[in-house]
């Protein structure tokens, strides 16, 4: 069976290393590895992203740019991929249209990626519709491409989840179209879910935890520098904790052997130098600064390309305005399928039967 893939990103900030490690990297090298058949769509959610943003439509609106250069900065491209803006895409609205029938209330309110967002949206009891029936949209967004893999962070599971639920009861109300998407999660633990700066479970760009592709040496100096560590690891002969110490959760996803025989030659390896830590005698300066020398070195060839494109955001916009018509001819041709299956193709029928 040939790939489809399909992922996306909220325009609601700049992308930031929490995406890199938890979709972005696996994102580039699945496109380099694309074979004749397969194809890959990549859109910038912004339709998605008003559904919480709704009183700051600028807010996306100025961040949808921002992502689309995050995601050219990384290495995707547009000759290998198909990348699209959401709402440019209308035929993804009438899809929605008609799952949102094929789901309760009561399971979107059950959903624990959105119960729990809710409740760090402080929504209360004023949850806006379009929010609560966003894995509605989201099954839209992958079933109008046929989408069979679908790379994610740990914490939108639950949301495919409930896509794969959507389409089974497609399948079984109507007719068996639909596929059932797959997650591709990130092999790697530590970057399933990456934790904020602050130790927070998760970096997000909602939360403000975040390091951002596109930071400057500086300022990604200064956020490891103040980066939360073992609290009990005050004086460096102090045995530290390495469990929840966020500076070692970032090494665990960004460190590689390599890294140390060029940063860090005394230590072989990460499990060395974890058990320096966890002994004592082994200072959070040290560690943090290899940590930037890492870190650093990863994002500054993204970072160089990221100011690149900038100076030409023209040719950007005109690069997803091509995505977007791309995809929304194949869109049209699913939805026309989901129409038949649902038996209202009327015009078709209509025609057909005059012949
Ligand atoms: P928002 O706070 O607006 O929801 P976000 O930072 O959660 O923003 P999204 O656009 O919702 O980002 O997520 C895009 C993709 O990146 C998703 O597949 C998500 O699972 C993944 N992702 C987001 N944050 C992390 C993280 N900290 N670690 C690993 N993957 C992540
Ligand atoms: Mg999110």
């Amino acid at each position: 069976m040939s790939k489809i893939i399909l992922t996306a990103d909220r325009p609601t900030g700049k992308l930031h290393i929490g995406h890199y490690v938890g979709s972005l990297r696996n994102r580039v090298k699945m496109q380099n590895e694309l074979k004749k058949d397969d194809v890959m769509y990549v859109m910038v959610a912004d339709s998605q992203a008003m559904t919480d943003n709704t009183g700051n439509i600028q807010k996306v609106k100025n961040n949808l740019i921002e992502v689309a250069l995050d995601y050219l900065a990384v290495g995707l491209d547009p000759k290998k991929c198909t990348i699209f803006i959401q709402s440019e895409v209308p035929q993804l609205t009438e899809f929605t249209f008609y799952y949102m029938n094929l789901v309760t209330v009561a399971r979107l309110q059950r959903n624990p990626t959105v119960k729990s967002e809710i409740q760090q949206k402080e929504f209360g009891r004023s949850i806006p519709a379009g929010f609560l029936t966003y894995p509605v949209s989201q099954t839209a967004d992958i079933t109008a491409f046929n989408a069979n893999l679908v790379p994610v962070g740990e914490d939108q599971l639950p949301v495919l989840e409930q896509s794969r639920e959507i389409v089974r009861t497609f399948n079984s109300m109507y007719a068996p179209i639909l596929v059932e998407p797959e997650a591709i999660l990130p092999d790697n633990k530590a970057c399933l879910r990456l934790p904020g700066l602050d130790g927070k479970a998760k970096m997000s760009k909602s939360l403000g935890n975040c390091i951002y592709l596109g930071d400057t040496e500086e300022e990604i100096k200064a956020k490891i520098n103040k980066m939360y560590t073992d609290p009990n690891h005050i004086k460096v002969s102090d045995p530290g904790k390495v469990e929840g110490n966020v500076v070692f959760t970032y090494l665990d996803a960004f460190a590689t052997d390599e890294s140390f025989k060029e940063f860090l030659p005394e230590y072989k390896n990460l499990d060395e130098l974890k058990q320096h830590y966890t002994r004592g005698g082994l200072g959070d300066i040290k560690v943090k600064k290899f940590l930037f020398e890492v870190i650093n070195k990863e994002l500054t060839p993204i970072r160089a390309r990221r100011q690149q494109y900038a100076q030409h955001k023209d040719e950007v916009y005109k690069m997803l305005f091509e995505g977007s018509d791309k995809a929304q001819k194949v869109a049209q041709a699913n939805l026309d399928k989901l129409k038949h299956a649902m038996n209202i193709d009327y015009r078709a029928e209509f025609y057909k039967n005059k012949k």
